[in-house]
């Protein structure tokens, strides 16, 4: 049973992308999440570690009023307020605060004004650092994820890629107003907490992102690569009663689990009274973000993937002229 398929083959030529001059890092999106909030705030402080040859990031705390109250959201989720309709709808009083803070986040750094933005999450579940984009077609991205993956220094936590598949038109998120960008998810962690690990984990990744894109500013040449990647087929809600209560628990053999291969037959569910539920697909797969803390609302316990192979063609930066597009 084979669960790896090849999805794109190769192209022959480079991609040229211009370079990468204004860089935006979002912390606190959802204002319990710690990692990203604390970075944000300390780097809002003190931005001197943002500075690159080449360019300066800027700290932004998306969702301030969330953090201030150490809590997901204020009236909605802030991370599903990019869609085209909510952005462009007429703006009135009564809107939630998110769809308010989104149109104007959108105006500061959407509209591709901002060449790359960083979203800073973290997840309940086990999901190491995860390195999660809506697409495939934004080939920098994906270069940044393989120097992150390829960076000895990032080893004191699997990092995988994963991607949610939809069309940048159909997009609800945050991390699809920046021309480029990548989403991390770090974890597990509870709502709430600072773990040094996930902080220092999350802070490294950052800090190795910023030196991908100053050196591809120089001008440095990226490789064709062939990658592996978690694609999301569907989500799994909890067994719920004629109430609408959740009647099964995610199983202890699938609890911390994510990325490992789920196999059919495997249980997945059990019942306050011990009675296993057992996966019935028909293939290997790989759930994620298994019993994650925000998805109980969302009706969500695991979101399975499947593992794809990517082949990814070689980064050139694009030369503006005869100048390398920024100034020594
Ligand atoms: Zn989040």
């Amino acid at each position: 049973m084979t669960s790896i398929k090849l999805v794109k083959e190769v192209m022959s030529s480079p991609t040229r992308c211009s370079p990468v001059s204004r860089v935006v890092i979002f912390g606190g999106t959802h204002g319990n999440e710690m990692s990203g909030v604390t970075l944000a705030k300390h780097w809002l402080k003190d931005p001197s570690e943002l500075h690159r040859k080449t360019f300066m990031a800027e700290p932004c705390l998306a969702n301030p009023l969330a953090v201030e109250k150490c809590v997901r959201y204020i009236d909605r989720d802030l991370n599903r307020c990019f869609s085209h309709e909510v952005l462009s709808s007429p703006e009135s009083e009564s809107d939630p605060y998110e769809v308010k803070r989104a149109r104007e986040l959108n105006q500061i750094y959407g509209s591709h004004l901002f060449d790359f933005v960083f979203d800073l999450h973290n997840t309940t579940s086990n999901m190491g650092a995860t390195l999660l984009r809506c697409s495939n077609d934004d080939i920098l991205s994906m270069h940044l994820a393989n120097y992150l993956q390829s960076s000895s220094g990032n080893q004191s936590m699997p990092c995988y890629n994963y991607i949610i598949d939809i069309p940048k038109k159909d997009s609800i998120y945050l991390q699809n107003i920046g021309k480029h960008s990548l989403c991390l998810e770090v974890g597990p962690q509870p709502q709430g907490v600072i773990r040094a690990d996930a902080l220092s984990s999350m802070r490294e990744l950052v800090n190795c992102g910023l030196d991908f894109i100053d050196l591809f500013n120089q001008g440095k040449e990226f490789p064709s690569f062939e990658t592996d990647m978690y694609r999301v087929l569907s989500r799994v809600d909890y067994p719920r009663d004629s109430t609408g209560d959740i009647s099964a628990f995610v199983h202890n053999g699938l609890q911390d689990k994510d990325y490992v291969p789920l196999k059919p037959g495997d249980p997945i569910f059990t019942t306050i009274n011990g009675e296993d539920l057992l996966y019935d697909g028909e293939t290997v797969v790989y759930p994620t973000f298994i019993n994650e803390a925000a998805y109980y609302e969302k009706k969500v316990a695991f979101i399975l993937t499947e593992k794809v192979s990517w082949k990814v063609p070689a980064l050139k930066l694009e030369i503006l002229g005869d100048h390398l597009g920024y100034s020594k």
